[in-house]
């Protein structure tokens, strides 16, 4: 693949546009994702020029470009992760073994597991150590078709080691192929050091953190981890309000293990998107598709948890919510980098079609990190993020859970990940 400014990527059997009113196929199962069959697309100085019917395509503009072959295989936007912790340190595979022979998730953290066993690890990491475990896990991702990722901080817990973890996100935006979006998490669980001191690290986190993470230009949302025996709906609605002040969109993880009114809080700040949401309330959900929040769907946890407990996606689907899926990628709940892998447990246990998954690591997913404008689909004008993969047909994406498959992807017009020249090389 040459390392052309211009590029055009013909001989497509299926261009996953990610916008239906694009769809020119024959099968109608590829409707909402905009399949236009047979298709090129054409780039130029990062920017995608020209989607679309091979045989409609003038390429004399494009006489000097860079060719790819598609060789007859599936062409996506570049996946958008729209939910990941992908800065830690340490990881945490002997509470899994816990878990796995029987001990629940907040009883672990009772014992000083969970979230603060990262939390103590990231304090005494400095910012080059988590810029470089975050580079290599960022370069995993890419290899897997993500080209952008949201990450939140939240395993600092103080003033001084949000800011580092986010100062590392900062770098990484620099140096990683994976686009990075920062999301501001300083009330992601309480510190032990506040543990009986609950609203004084609200008053922290309000008074202190926001304001330095704004003023520093650290982080675009402002996250918070609602949730029976973490932060109360009062609480998050506090956090979330003194974010906006400070010119942070705001996202929340709600009603992940029980309904505790965080779905109503996300309607009322007009939060971007609302993460988990398996306890949701059917008014909660109602008030968020009134709002336009975005529901961040994140199966790997029920994996990771081992619990057969999924959110209900059918239901927010068929309310016409706008519906993302992510991997929560984090060292406690969810070790998975990989939305392929995500792809599958979505289709095989919320009974999400392939289809309805594609659109929501692409479009949907974009939407979930107010990118919509400029990511998540093919058609000209958005900027060049595409994954070649070497599949004959969408749905093989999560049917081949955890394949091999992608062969190519290319982020703002640039080859980031070329399979074949790792291979003959
Ligand atoms: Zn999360």
């Amino acid at each position: 693949l040459p390392p052309h400014d211009d590029l055009v990527i013909h001989n497509i059997r299926q261009l996953i546009t990610s916008e239906p009113d694009l769809f020119n196929a024959s099968d109608d199962a590829g409707r909402p994702l905009g399949i236009i069959e047979d298709a090129c697309v054409a780039v130029s100085d990062g920017i995608i020029k020209w989607a679309g019917r091979q045989s409609d395509f003038d390429d004399s503009a494009f006489r000097d470009a860079g060719r790819i072959d598609a060789a007859g295989h599936v062409v996506l936007p570049g996946l958008v992760d729209a939910h990941t912790h992908a800065v830690f340190a340490g990881t945490r595979e002997r509470e899994y073994e816990m878990r796995v022979l029987g001990t629940a998730y907040m009883d672990i953290a009772r014992q000083g597991g969970g979230i603060n066993a990262t939390v103590s690890a990231v304090r005494q990491a400095s910012v080059d150590d988590l810029v470089s475990t975050g580079l290599k896990r960022l370069d995993a991702m890419v290899r897997k078709g993500t080209t952008t990722a949201e990450i939140k901080s939240g395993y600092g817990l103080s003033v001084e080691h949000e800011i580092k973890m986010l100062e590392a996100m900062r770098r990484l935006k620099e140096e990683a192929e994976v686009e990075v979006i920062p999301t501001f998490l300083g009330a992601h669980e309480f510190p032990p050091e506040y543990k009986d001191r609950r609203d004084r690290y609200v008053d922290i986190v309000c008074d202190e953190m926001i304001p330095a993470v704004a003023e520093r230009r650290l982080a675009e949302f402002c996250d918070v981890f609602c949730e029976k025996g973490v932060f109360t709906a009062s609480q998050s609605r506090r956090i979330l309000s003194k974010g906006k002040d400070y010119g942070l969109k705001p996202k929340i993880h709600a009603d992940e293990f029980a309904e505790s009114g965080a779905a109503l809080v996300a309607a009322e700040v007009g939060a971007v998107s609302a993460g988990h949401l398996g306890f949701a309330s059917r008014v909660g959900l109602e008030a968020m598709r009134e709002a336009g929040t975005v529901a961040v769907l994140l199966p790997g946890v029920s994996v990771g948890l081992g619990k057969l407990e999924f959110a209900d996606a059918r239901l927010m689907l068929d309310m016409g919510l706008d519906v993302a899926v992510a991997t929560d990628f984090n060292p406690g709940s969810s070790m998975v980098d990989s939305l392929l892998v995500i792809s599958s447990l979505a289709c095989s246990f919320m009974k999400m079609t392939p289809a309805e998954v594609l659109l929501a690591m692409t479009k949907k997913a974009a939407r979930a990190v107010s990118r919509e404008a400029a990511i998540g689909s093919i058609t000209a004008g958005k900027q060049a993020d595409l994954v070649l993969f070497s599949i004959p047909d969408f749905r093989y994406i999560p049917y081949h859970f955890g394949g091999d498959m992608v062969r190519a992807v290319i982020k703002k017009g640039r080859v980031v990940f070329n399979r074949d020249a790792q291979e003959a090389s």
